[in-house]
């Protein structure tokens, strides 16, 4: 088996999510790998039903969105001993994002979900789909029991 030293968890949030980071988490454990956590703001949403209620009164909505992203990320990083430093929340689009930030850092395995957000009816989603086509290193698509 590969042995892996860098491993970047994708995380979207979705309800699946923590059967992927509960992966990611084993394999790093497994592999004595280093566990890293991405999360890519998708083009800015309106939408609160990934980052929890926003209340946009005043100020800049974005800012707001990218708040919500990095206290979610820090709380499952939290859960997953990760630490800040190795935790990411960028803004694009997620599947030339997460490559991008594996391509970084050395990342030599990606984790990500075989769907998320966008639902089973894709099966294997967009995201898991563009990463595996544009990553240069290895990628793990967690098959997710509705699969
Ligand atoms: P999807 O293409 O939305 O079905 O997502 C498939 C998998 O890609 C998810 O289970 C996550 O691991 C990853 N993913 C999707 N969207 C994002 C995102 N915005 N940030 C980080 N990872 C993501």
């Amino acid at each position: 088996m590969a042995h892996y030293k860098h491993i970047l968890l994708a995380a979207d949030f979705s309800d699946h999510g923590h059967h992927v980071a509960n992966k990611a988490k084993e394999l790093a454990v497994a592999n004595q790998a280093q566990l890293s956590i991405v999360h890519i703001v998708d083009n800015l949403p309106i939408t609160d039903a990934t980052y929890g209620p926003i209340i946009p009164f005043d100020g800049d909505l974005s800012e707001q969105i990218m708040e919500a992203a990095r206290k979610r990320i820090s709380t499952l990083a939290e859960k997953l001993d990760i630490v800040e430093d190795k935790q990411w929340v960028e803004v694009g689009s997620p599947k030339f994002e997460i490559v991008r930030i594996a391509d970084e850092n050395e990342i030599d395995l990606i984790v990500v979900g075989s769907h998320g957000r966008h639902g089973l009816a894709l099966l294997l989603g967009s995201t898991a789909n563009g990463v595996l086509h544009n990553a240069h290193c290895d990628v793990l698509a967690v098959r997710l029991k509705n699969d």
